[in-house]
């Protein structure tokens, strides 16, 4: 196969990773800079142009989109998408990934086990926001926040009112989460391929912090899933709609709840903490679903 991963930094462990793994399996791999593509849209044969060329039809691209170029880099995918390029991870469901409001309400819809959370835009009826979800302490989340950052406790009632009123103040959109206290500030974080959790870790956080992400200095160790643990992650990527992400659950005393989950999982601390080939994994999914696409004439697109 010929396969594009996108990504902007060719020297990042998951796009070596991914391409070390795709050229030992036998496969094509390129990596090409998304915010470096330009298309043509106007035309019949969509196009997706690079360094002044055409770029040639792959049968499969690996989008790695980055938080902070989600508008433009799923716009990339989606040409690639109109071209007849299997993607992984389509362009719809990175972007549904990208917005947690949005995210937990499709999941909420599927039935998915998830922290109570509350959304309100006007600060006039904080207190209920607050009751609604249990009362203090709770967790404060920027609705697009990543690597921990934007995630706050707030232990008391006159702290979270503060806060949110202070986000609020400066037009952040957040939603207001029942504080997991049980899951220890640990978290589970499952690599989820097709219908498989071929992966899954345990960050827990450093002394002190109740965020897990190993950028705010959480470690990570492999861990053993229940079978409920295992089938919540699988049903969150499926109601998502991603091929392959990174389900993070928290472990509750009313069972696996969902926090997030993510459309570009790093691939170092899971590779690091379970041992496991998961770059390979991904091409093997990819060698399954993926039909040929580059052999096909131009013109047809
Ligand atoms: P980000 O997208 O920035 O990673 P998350 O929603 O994943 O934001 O939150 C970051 C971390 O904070 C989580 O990995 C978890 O350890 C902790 N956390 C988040 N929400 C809760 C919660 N409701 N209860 C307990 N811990 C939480
Ligand atoms: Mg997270």
């Amino acid at each position: 196969m010929k396969v594009a991963i996108l990504s902007r930094n060719p020297r990042l462990y998951s796009t070596r990773r991914l391409k070390e793994a795709g050229e030992m399996l036998g496969h094509e791999v390129d990596v090409i800079d998304t915010m470096h593509c330009y298309m043509d849209i106007t035309s019949s044969n969509p196009s997706v142009r690079y360094k002044g060329e055409a770029l040639p039809r792959y049968d499969a691209v690996i989008p790695r989109i980055g938080a902070s170029v989600t508008f433009y880099g799923t716009a990339v995918v989606r040409q690639f998408e109109m071209m007849g390029t299997y993607s992984i991870n389509e362009s719809v469901a990175i972007n549904r990934s990208r917005d947690k409001l949005r995210s937990l309400q499709l999941l909420s819809r599927k039935g998915i086990g998830l922290p109570r959370t509350g959304f309100a835009h006007h600060p006039d009826k904080i207190d209920d926001l607050i009751k609604n979800v249990g009362g203090a302490p709770v967790v404060i989340k920027l609705l697009e926040g990543t690597q921990g950052i934007g995630v706050v406790l707030a232990e008391t009632k006159k702290a979270a009112e503060s806060i949110i009123e202070a986000f609020m103040g400066l037009k952040a959109n957040i939603l207001v989460q029942e504080y997991i206290e049980e899951a220890g500030g640990a978290d589970i974080r499952c690599l989820v391929i097709g219908d498989k959790v071929v992966a899954a870790m345990k960050r827990q956080a450093s002394e002190g912090e109740f965020r897990s992400n190993l950028h705010r200095g959480g470690t990570a160790e492999i861990v053993r899933l229940t079978p409920e643990e295992r089938k919540t992650a699988v049903a969150a990527a499926k109601a998502m709609g991603l091929g392959m992400s990174g389900v993070d659950i928290l472990r509750s005393d009313n069972g696996p709840l969902v926090m997030e989950v993510n459309s570009s999982p790093g691939l170092e601390g899971i590779e690091t903490a379970t041992g496991k080939d998961v770059a390979k994994m991904i091409f093997d999914h990819i060698s399954k679903k993926a039909k040929p696409n580059s052999t096909r004439t131009r013109g047809k697109g």
